[in-house]
């Protein structure tokens, strides 16, 4: 025990993109500096409507600690939060508000569809619930299971960090973004 108590602890850096270094100094393009800061501070809105949300409690708590990936800061206002995490049955009644939040967070923001409820409907063939959240407003990152572990959402976390830390400052002007948006009658 006393032995785990003196233990040092390294701390966490976050691996730097790429970029030439020397001595006293690193240089890099601000794209790659801005998608580091983007990809280590997501800041999640959890829209957890029934059983995958209680993962998400696990994957939020000491075990799993989300707070090693910058994303412990939850928010459950849409404009101050830039990750919609989309966790459980989403009613074809809830579709609309769904829709509304993602429009109410700034860009640039992202979706991850955590289960097969939110991903397809899951179990629920029926007449009230949507089939898939991808119906009502774009999804960046798909996690399966029913429910999926806390392992398979940080890793779905993780995918976004990717997509965050490589997304180009210009890809939210761009064509494909406009064309994906009028998709889902999005200005
Ligand atoms: S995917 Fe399974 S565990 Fe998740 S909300 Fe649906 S029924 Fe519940």
């Amino acid at each position: 025990m006393s032995e785990k108590i003196n233990q040092k602890i390294a701390p966490t850096v976050a691996e730097p993109p790429e970029g030439v270094s020397g001595q006293g100094f690193f240089a890099t393009s601000i794209e790659k500096a801005v998608g580091l800061a983007r990809k280590n501070s997501l800041w999640p809105l959890p829209f957890a409507t029934s059983c995958c949300g209680i993962e998400f409690m696990a994957t939020m708590a000491s075990h799993y600690d989300l707070a090693r990936f910058g994303s412990e800061r939850l928010s459950f206002s849409p404009r101050q939060s830039d990750l919609l995490m989309v966790m459980g049955t989403v009613a074809k009644k809830m579709g609309p508000v769904l829709r509304e939040i993602y429009i109410q967070m700034a860009e640039p923001k992202w979706v991850i569809a955590v289960g097969a409820c939110a991903a397809s409907g899951g179990i629920f063939d029926t007449y009230s619930v949507l089939q898939g959240i991808d119906r009502v407003i774009p999804v960046d990152v798909y996690v399966p299971g029913c429910p999926p572990r806390p392992e398979q959402i940080i890793d779905g976390i993780i995918k976004i960090q990717e997509l965050a830390g490589n997304e180009s400052l210009r890809r939210r002007h761009s064509k494909e973004y406009e064309d994906l948006m009028k998709q889902y009658n999005m200005e």
